[in-house]
C-alpha cells in the first residue's frame, strides 16, 4: 500500500492538459492532492483555459504554455495567483528544471524530448508516457537518465505491464516480451476499406479514451510500432524477443515469457490511472477508484496474429530495430508529419505508412546518432523529406 513517506512529494506534469496529463492530476487528487503533494510545474500548449484552471486548482508554482502567442492570455488568467507564467521552448525547459522529484513526461510527440531530457539531467524520476523520447533518442535517452542519476518508470499501459511482470532476479531466464494490441477500430477492415477511412473514424478507439495522435496511431498500429522500439530500449531486449499479439478486449495489457514456458501477464480494465498511479507510488501500489475486473462478465479473452500487410507499421518498426542508427527517429518524425497531413485531410490513412517507409529508405545511409543534437538533426531531416513525400502524394492524387 502507498505510504506518504515513500512517495515523491514535489511533482511536475509536462503535458498536463492532455489525456495523460488530466488523468495524472486526477490520480494526484485521489492520493491527497495539495495536502500531500506540491505541484512544481504544469505545461500545456493551446488549451490555456484548462491549464489555468489546473494551475489554480493545484496551486502550481509555475504554468507554461509551449505556444508563445498564448503567454499574455495565460498570464492574465493566472493574475493574482502567485503562479509564475512562462512560454515557449525555454519555458518548457524551465518547467522541467524546477526541482520536482517526479516528472510526468506526457507531452505528445518529439516536442517532449528536450524538456524530458532537462528533467532527466537533474536526476528526477521520469514517469514516461512520451514514448517518442525513446523511439527517437533510444540509448542516448536511457544514458541521459542514467547519467542524471534518476530513473525511468514506464507509463504506457503495455510497458507498465511488462515492468510489473518482469522479475529482477529472473532476467537471465527472460525469453520474450509480448505486447498486446487491441487492433483498433479497423481490426477487421480490408486495405481497400482502410484507404477510405476518415479522421473521425480513425480517432474512435474501441476500448481506450486517449489523445488524438495516439488514437489514430492505434488505428494504424503505428502506436504499437513505436511501442516495440520503446520496449527495446526500456527493457534492453533484442528485436527477436519482442512479439505483438492482437487482443481485442484490452484486458491483458502485456506479458512476459520465461525459459520454462511460463508466461506472466498483467491484467486490468483499460484505465490509464492504474499505470500512472503505479509510476507515482512505485514500488507500492496506490488505492485507486478504477473499475475492478469482473471475469464472469468478460467471459472470454481473444487473441489473433497481427496482419503486417494491412498494418505495415509493425513491419517498419522491425526494420527500424534491425537497421538501428537514426531509423527510429526517421520513422517517428516522418509519421508525425504524415499524421498532421492526414488530420488535415491532405493524404489518406494508408499514405502515412507509405511516407514513413519512403523516408526510412531515403535515410538508410545515415549513421547512428552520437549526441542528442544528431537526433534533432535526423528528426528535422526526416520531417523535410516527409513534407516532400506528402507533396508528391498530393500531386499524384
Ligand atoms: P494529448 O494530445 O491528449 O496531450 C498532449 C499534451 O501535449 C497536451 O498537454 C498538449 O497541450 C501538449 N502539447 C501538444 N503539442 C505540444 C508542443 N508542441 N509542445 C509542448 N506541448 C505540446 O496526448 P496524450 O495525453 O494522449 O499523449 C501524451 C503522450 O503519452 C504521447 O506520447 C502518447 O503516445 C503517450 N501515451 C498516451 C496514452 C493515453 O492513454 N492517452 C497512453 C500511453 C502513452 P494542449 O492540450 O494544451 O494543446
Amino acid at each position: 500500500m502507498f505510504k506518504e513517506e515513500t512517495a515523491p512529494h514535489r511533482l511536475t506534469v509536462l503535458g498536463s492538459t492532455g489525456s495523460i496529463g488530466v488523468n495524472t492530476l486526477d490520480v494526484i487528487r485521489h492520493l491527497g492532492g495539495r495536502d500531500r503533494f506540491e505541484i512544481m510545474a504544469l505545461t500545456g500548449n493551446g488549451n490555456i483555459t484548462l491549464l489555468a484552471e489546473q494551475a489554480r486548482a493545484t496551486g502550481a508554482r509555475m504554468a507554461v504554455t509551449a505556444d508563445e502567442s498564448q503567454y499574455v492570455a495565460l498570464k492574465d488568467a493566472l493574475d493574482g495567483t502567485g503562479t509564475v507564467v512562462a512560454a515557449g521552448r525555454s519555458g518548457l525547459i524551465e518547467a522541467a528544471t524546477m526541482n520536482a522529484e517526479w516528472v510526468m513526461a506526457a507531452i505528445v510527440g518529439t516536442a517532449g524530448l528536450a524538456p524530458t531530457l532537462a528533467a532527466a539531467a537533474r536526476g528526477a524520476t521520469i514517469a514516461l508516457a512520451n514514448k517518442e523520447c525513446l523511439v527517437s533518442a533510444g540509448e542516448l535517452f536511457v544514458q541521459a537518465v542514467q547519467k542524471g542519476g534518476g530513473r525511468l518508470i514506464p507509463v504506457d499501459s503495455e510497458h507498465s505491464a511488462i515492468f510489473q511482470c518482469l522479475e529482477k532476479d529472473q532476467r537471465p531466464s527472460l525469453e520474450r516480451i509480448i505486447l498486446t494490441a487491441s487492433g483498433g477500430p479497423f481490426r477487421t477492415h480490408s486495405r481497400e476499406q482502410m484507404a477510405e477511412v476518415t479522421v473521425q473514424a480513425a480517432r474512435t478507439h474501441p476500448n481506450w479514451s486517449m489523445g488524438l495522435k495516439i488514437s489514430v496511431g492505434s488505428a494504424s498500429m503505428f502506436n504499437k510500432a513505436l511501442e516495440m522500439i520503446e520496449a527495446k530500449h526500456l527493457f534492453d531486449v533484442g528485436p527477436e524477443q519482442i512479439e505483438v499479439i492482437v487482443h481485442p478486449q484490452s484486458i491483458i495489457h502485456s506479458m512476459v515469457g520465461y525459459s520454462d514456458g511460463s508466461v506472466i501477464a498483467q491484467l486490468g480494465v483499460p484505465d490509464m490511472r492504474t499505470a500512472i498511479g503505479y509510476a507515482l507510488t512505485f514500488p507500492a501500489r496506490p488505492q485507486l477508484p478504477v473499475d475492478r475486473l469482473d471475469f464472469a462478465r468478460i467471459a472470454r479473452l481473444d487473441f489473433e496474429a497481427p496482419d503486417e500487410t494491412r498494418f505495415p507499421a509493425l513491419r517498419l518498426a522491425r526494420t527500424a530495430l534491425q537497421r538501428g542508427g537514426v531509423q527510429g527517429a526517421a520513422m517517428n518524425a516522418a509519421e508525425e508529419t504524415a499524421f498532421d497531413a492526414f488530420v488535415d485531410e491532405r493524404i489518406g490513412f494508408l499514405d502515412m505508412a507509405d511516407i514513413a517507409e519512403t523516408v526510412m529508405e531515403e535515410m538508410i545511409a545515415f549513421g547512428g546518432a552520437t549526441s542528442i543534437n544528431d537526433v534533432f538533426e535526423a528528426d528535422a531531416e526526416a520531417r523535410r523529406r516527409a513534407v516532400d513525400a506528402i507533396a508528391r502524394k498530393e500531386k499524384a492524387a
